[in-house]
């Protein structure tokens, strides 16, 4: 598990535009952090610098105290769990969810007892040997999220992981997104637009609007003490 901390941190991409500015974010280990705000306002930048798949214009990125603005993502020991869920179609649920794993070289026995213990938590045991688009759109999901828990990273870094399904398996699979963050009490930062996601599934939330991070606070604090209109129209509470 993992404290993640950003000191500074902007992005300026080559054509100039500054999608993120001076963002100051102290994530403690196993701290489920939601990043919100409307579209555009610098979340998916801000979550894949986290992750190094962008790089870092100005500030400091720490990971258990070690600076890691230049580290690659594959040294970051961090999952990613995208809306496009990313399967291999080609290959069967536990394929998929063993890719990590024979990637790292985990030896076979291991690989099964892994994947299997996933396959258990997620309830996907029964569809262990289908491929991808024999599942529905919250099977698949879960078989992402069997993929990015498998290697047991520090941290969880998720992206609007939700949006491609339905309304109703969207408030399931974040009762179960909730339910297993607490199980493993891995470090999660979670980006959503949904108010309401944001509101119900974290400790804390940041919200976000051109770049720049107005307030963060537990949903309490956001509700009882908006810090300006901005803050209080979008979480809808009465400023
Ligand atoms: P969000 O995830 O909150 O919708 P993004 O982080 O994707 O927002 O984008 C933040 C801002 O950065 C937007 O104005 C977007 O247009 C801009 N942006 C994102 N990626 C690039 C890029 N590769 N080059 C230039 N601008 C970008
Ligand atoms: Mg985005």
């Amino acid at each position: 598990m993992a404290e993640i901390v950003l000191e500074q941190v902007s992005k300026r991409f080559p054509d100039g535009s500054l999608a993120v500015q001076d963002v100051d974010l102290a994530i403690a280990d196993g701290e489920f952090v939601i990043l919100v705000g409307p579209s555009g306002c610098g979340k998916s930048t801000t979550l894949n610098m986290i992750a190094g798949l962008e790089d870092i214009t100005a500030g400091t990125l720490r990971i258990d105290d070690r600076v890691v603005n230049d580290l690659p993502p594959k040294d970051r020991d961090i999952a990613m769990v995208f809306q496009s869920y990313a399967l291999y179609p080609h290959l069967t649920v536990r394929e998929n969810m063993a890719f990590p794993l024979r990637l790292a070289k985990t030896d076979k026995a291991q690989v099964t007892a892994k994947v299997e213990e996933a396959a258990r938590i997620l309830d996907l045991t029964q569809f262990l040997d289908r491929r991808p688009a024999a599942l529905s759109g919250g099977q698949r999901q879960r078989v992402a999220m069997g993929r990015a828990i498998v290697r047991a990273p520090k941290a969880f870094l998720m992206d609007e992981p939700l949006s491609n399904l339905d309304a109703k398996l969207r408030v399931q699979m974040r009762t179960q997104i909730a339910r297993l963050q607490r199980r493993l009490g891995t470090t999660t930062v979670y980006v959503t637009h949904d108010q309401t996601e944001a509101m119900t599934l974290g400790d804390r939330v940041v919200v976000m609007r051109l770049g720049v991070v107005q307030q963060v606070g537990t949903p309490a604090q956001l509700y009882d003490l908006p810090i300006n209109l901005f803050v209080a129209g979008f979480i809808g509470s009465p400023a």
